[in-house]
């Protein structure tokens, strides 16, 4: 039996920091697990320009209410979801995730969680396991399941490789020169197609 196990941002729902940062115009929140491969460093990067701009948890959640999946992303994971079970591994945080998963029917998701201060201000970040979505795999594998994983970022690198099979989605141009091996796909009929031909 194989569990398909699926990044979310950029595979079923926008960048939500890249759609925060066009909301408050701070081009410097654009940078993401594309292009920074060590997610600690990134979300300190994060954290030092919410703090000296005010901004707090309530803002990124009012941002946050106004994104909707990507376009065929809820019929995608719905078929999905009807051949076999799906678990989205995120490096997001469960403060984040919550509205999203709303407009997507409540899939199963593992993430992160958020310290945050009396004011609503990011403190820090848990992370429930560090490199968490490898070992999602892991642990997967070791209670007897198969596994596909696919993602798009660096921070998927490691689920897709420990998976028995899997592929990348919609991923960028440095990711995918440096990953030669790995099948990439675009649209969502190929890429379920691609995932169809790995259940068994
Ligand atoms: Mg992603």
């Amino acid at each position: 039996m194989t569990v398909v196990c699926l990044d979310l941002e950029g595979v079923l729902v926008p960048e939500i920091w890249i759609a925060f940062a066009e909301k408050t115009g701070l081009e410097e929140l654009k940078r993401t697990t594309r292009e920074e491969p060590d997610y600690h460093k990134l979300m300190n990067y994060r954290m030092d320009i919410l703090r000296r701009e005010g901004l707090g948890l309530k803002d990124i959640q009012d941002t946050i209410s106004q994104i909707r999946p990507l376009e065929g992303a809820k019929d995608f994971l719905d078929e999905l979801r009807g051949m076999c079970q799906v678990i989205i591994l995120s490096d997001t945080f469960e403060e984040f995730a919550k509205p999203l998963m709303r407009q997507l029917g409540w899939p199963t998701i593992f993430s992160n969680s958020l310290l945050v201060d009396d004011d609503g201000m990011l403190k820090d970040i848990v992370m429930r396991a560090e490199d968490g979505k490898r070992r999602a795999i892991e642990a997967l594998s070791s209670i007897g399941f198969r596994t596909f994983a696919a993602g798009d970022s660096y921070n998927d690198l490691s689920m897709i490789r420990k998976a028995d099979a899997g592929c990348l989605f919609r991923a960028p141009k440095n990711i995918l020169e440096e990953n030669p091996d790995l099948r990439i796909f675009d649209d969502y009929p190929s890429f379920l197609d691609y995932i169809k031909e790995n259940l068994r």
